[in-house]
């Protein structure tokens, strides 16, 4: 008979290194010789339960010679293995794609369009700052659950600083980025969720707390009146204060200061502040994906969350990562 906690992982079917994805680089090198290999893997994330056909319910396929199709046994439709993800029309090989997907997740900071370039010898800037925006993109699970329990909920300002002005007077001509993270016991953080915000207004900030937290949790913010809706929305509102503890030193919310502090220090550090606002969106992306799996000590299960993603998402052409979000 099971133990509950072993059914429950058989439940979750949790990934292994060595069966599900390359636990070292000396495995990923065996792994992903060629594109047939990496198409291999994608054509597994993609019908993680078995090839079934769209067209007729099959359930056997076979691989078409050096494209990227498989072909139903049964109706002979072939079924592209990228299409619709971020690898369709790509002009790169695919195990380039692997390799950028392994350097970004396997470092602990990850890595920036210039040392992307160098280290896989891309031809240009450009490859590199756009297939990175790419992965970028498949780090946001589109289900993902909500923050819960209790929360620190806080803005930050990203740009450079301007003497003279304190607190959110601050925040004119800089991207403004809302960020929520649970707070774990003595003082830890859990994840996290960021957005660029246009202001810091009642509305806007109902609408991020909203979005991002589950009904019922508990948010603990400071006096500022952009918080004034969180209870109509359904939350439990706490409010702190840096007067109430009577410590100069305090910081009214140490784990979202905290996250702030660490989100400038790695866009200034990996990527020198090179970043546009209207692209911060993706970087944020890449900081949650990092933060919310940091104590991962598997960093190969990063690489497979991310190329598991990767085939789920839709397709993005490079004008709309260009353009940054609306
Ligand atoms: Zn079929």
């Amino acid at each position: 008979m099971l133990s509950w906690p072993v059914a429950i992982l058989i439940g979750m079917d949790v990934p292994v290194a060595g069966r599900d994805y390359p636990g070292t680089l000396r495995e990923f090198n065996a792994w992903f010789p060629d594109d047939q290999a990496c198409l291999g893997y994608l054509a597994g994330l993609r019908w993680p339960g078995g090839f079934v056909c769209a067209v007729c319910g099959g359930d056997r396929a076979w691989r078409m010679g050096k494209g990227r199709n498989l072909r139903c046994a049964r109706c002979r439709i072939d079924h592209s293995v990228t299409a619709g993800t971020i690898f369709a029309d790509t002009r790169l090989p695919l195990s380039t794609w692997f390799q950028a997907a392994w350097y970004v997740t396997g470092t602990k900071h990850g890595v920036s369009a210039l040392g992307l370039q160098r280290l896989l010898g891309l031809g240009s800037y450009e490859t590199a700052w756009a297939l990175l925006h790419k992965l970028r993109r498949a780090m946001v699970r589109p289900e993902r659950d909500p923050l819960a329990g209790e929360l620190e909920v806080d803005e930050t300002a990203i740009g450079p600083s301007k003497p003279g002005k304190l607190g959110r007077g601050t925040f004119a001509d800089k991207a403004i980025v809302a960020i929520a993270v649970e707070a774990r016991p003595r003082g830890a953080c859990g994840r996290v969720r960021l957005a660029r915000i246009p202001d810091c207004s009642a509305p806007t900030l109902t609408e991020f707390v909203g979005g991002a937290v589950a009904p019922g949790a508990v948010v603990y913010t400071d006096h500022w009146r952009g918080y004034d809706g969180l209870v109509a929305a359904g939350l439990v509102h706490m409010r702190t204060s840096i007067a109430a503890s009577g410590d100069p030193a305090h910081v009214v919310m140490p784990r979202a200061h905290r996250v702030s502090s660490l989100l400038k220090r790695w866009l200034l550090g990996t990527h020198q502040g090179a970043t546009r606002p209207q692209q911060l969106d993706f970087y944020l992306d890449e900081f949650a994906f990092r933060f919310n799996r940091r104590s991962s000590r598997q960093r190969g299960l990063l690489f497979h969350r991310l190329l598991e993603q990767a085939v789920q998402i839709d397709h993005v052409p490079i004008a709309a990562i260009t353009g940054g979000r609306p």
